[in-house]
């Protein structure tokens, strides 16, 4: 076994070491320990074509591997390393538990072999776009960004390309799931910046206090020189963190953040100079504009100066699938918010719009309330809703407002696009998971974007 317990003894060459989880983490799991001189073994309950794929690939880089179930050499190996996909109750995990071999996630493990600064965000909503906007913050001519983490890009796939080339002033920003967190020890950043703490997930973490230590196991590491950037408009996380070791930095919308202040008309630094105007600010939404303050401070932290943060703020227009404006047909707005997979972040697109709107909703539903949707947002014009979920939002927007039921989203384009009068905004933010007819919310919102482009060539 692989003694763990003091980082910078830790020494993989010629190990053994069990992956699990062929997914794209896993494999660059693998293929870290790999080019680091470690026997690796990788191991997936899963059998598929594209799982058989990356078997067959990582074969051809010496990696063996096993797909359709977990054989005993996953006991018998030094370390397992588990991809963020394999939940801790997974029977696997309980065996590794009790014969006492090491178990880390593929966070923690490529930590280990890089010294570059880490800033790392989390938050139930916001980590993409905070993550992205950070990571533009912080590419200037003296600094060089890695975006990595839970954006489809593993830290250890970044990890290993960096190996053999190292770069002065290099920063990884990463965005940290809660899953992630699950199996870590020595993980430290040296910003790690918490955005919100809201209740999704519970399905996965057994209640809310096992998903909020989850959520603060990032910032377990720190200690003086660190930094805790953290929202303090989130009643859970102003909590935690007024007693931080690390220098807690907190964020508002209000007059009173550490770094930046905002007021009606902009945001100001420390000697109250102008950071920018609040209408020259490219992404709408108060919530991004929490986003922005998040990446500002944490930007400030790692030493960006504030002329590129401003011309960042100006100039990014966000993330796909995330409020993101399609186009303008015949005086309508079209916006892609496919992202939206729960009620509250339905609520925070509503919020940044104050045009009429028509909205749609659908997909499958996990729980959420949409009863209160049309009486707190009298924008509201329309409710259309698609696939599964359908016959469920119905019974709760009752007559609140217009409802039109349609099978698919491609129908609910049509029929916005007849609805919709001048001057108003179709909304496309499903409120739902999109499973019951799409592999996954990005081809859900690329699909809306097709049909909205469909519209103009069929007039
Ligand atoms: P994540 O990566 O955490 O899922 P995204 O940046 O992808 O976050 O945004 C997902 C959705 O969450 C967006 O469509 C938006 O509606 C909502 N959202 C984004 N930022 C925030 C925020 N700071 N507070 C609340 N909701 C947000």
């Amino acid at each position: 076994m692989i003694d763990i317990s003091d980082r910078s003894a830790i020494d993989i060459s010629g190990k053994s070491i069990a992956v699990l989880g062929i997914g794209r983490s896993g494999t660059a799991a693998a293929k870290l320990g790999k080019e680091l001189g470690a026997e690796m073994f990788i191991s997936d309950i899963n059998d598929s074509d594209k799982i058989q794929h990356s078997l067959s690939e990582l074969k051809e880089y010496g990696i063996e591997g096993e797909a359709g179930n977990h054989s005993d050499r996953i006991q018998e190996s030094d370390l397992i390393v588990v991809s963020p996909g394999i939940p801790k109750t997974s029977e696997v995990i309980r065996e590794a538990e009790q014969s006492g071999v090491p178990i880390v996630g593929e966070i923690e493990f490529a930590s280990w072999f890089t010294d570059v600064a880490i800033a790392a965000v989390t938050g139930s909503n916001g980590k993409t776009t905070t993550v992205h906007l950070l990571h533009e913050m912080c590419s200037t001519d003296s600094m060089t960004s890695t975006l990595a983490g839970n954006i489809g890009f593993p830290f250890a796939e970044a990890v290993k390309n960096d190996l053999n080339a190292p770069t002065e002033n290099r920063v990884y920003v990463l965005e940290i799931s809660s899953f992630q967190m699950e199996f870590t020890n020595h993980f430290h950043p040296h910003v790690s910046i918490f955005l919100n703490i809201s209740p999704d997930h519970l399905d996965r973490h057994a209640d809310m206090d096992e998903y909020i230590s989850m959520k603060m196991k990032l910032a377990s590491n720190q200690g003086s020189g660190d930094f805790i950037v953290y929202n303090m408009d989130d009643a859970i996380l102003s909590d935690i963190f007024s007693t931080a070791t690390a220098a807690a930095i907190p964020f508002t919308l209000g007059p009173d953040g550490k770094i930046f202040g905002v007021n009606e008309t902009k945001i100001f630094d420390e000697e109250h100079a102008t950071l920018i105007d609040l209408d020259q600010i490219a992404l709408p939404g108060r919530h991004n504009l929490a986003n922005q303050l998040a990446a500002a401070s944490a930007a400030h932290l790692l030493g960006v100066d504030h002329n590129h943060i401003s011309r960042v703020m100006e100039t990014f227009a966000g993330v796909e699938h995330r409020l993101e404006k399609v186009m303008d047909i015949n005086g309508v707005t079209f916006i892609n918010d496919s992202k939206a997979t729960n009620v509250d972040a339905v609520n925070v697109a509503l919020e940044s719009l104050s045009t009429p709107t028509i909205l749609i909703l659908g997909g499958i539903d996990k729980g959420g309330d949409f009863t209160t949707l049309p009486h707190t947002h009298n924008h509201i014009q329309e409710v259309i809703a698609f696939g599964q979920a359908r016959n469920q939002i119905q019974t709760a927007i009752e007559d609140a407002v217009r409802f039109t039921s349609v099978d698919n989203l491609m129908d609910a384009v049509s029929v916005s696009s007849e609805h919709a009068e001048n001057g108003w905004t179709v909304l496309l933010s499903p409120g739902c998971s999109s499973f019951d007819q799409f592999n996954n919310f990005e081809e859900r919102g690329r699909t809306f974007k097709k049909a909205v482009a469909a519209l103009v060539d069929s007039e």
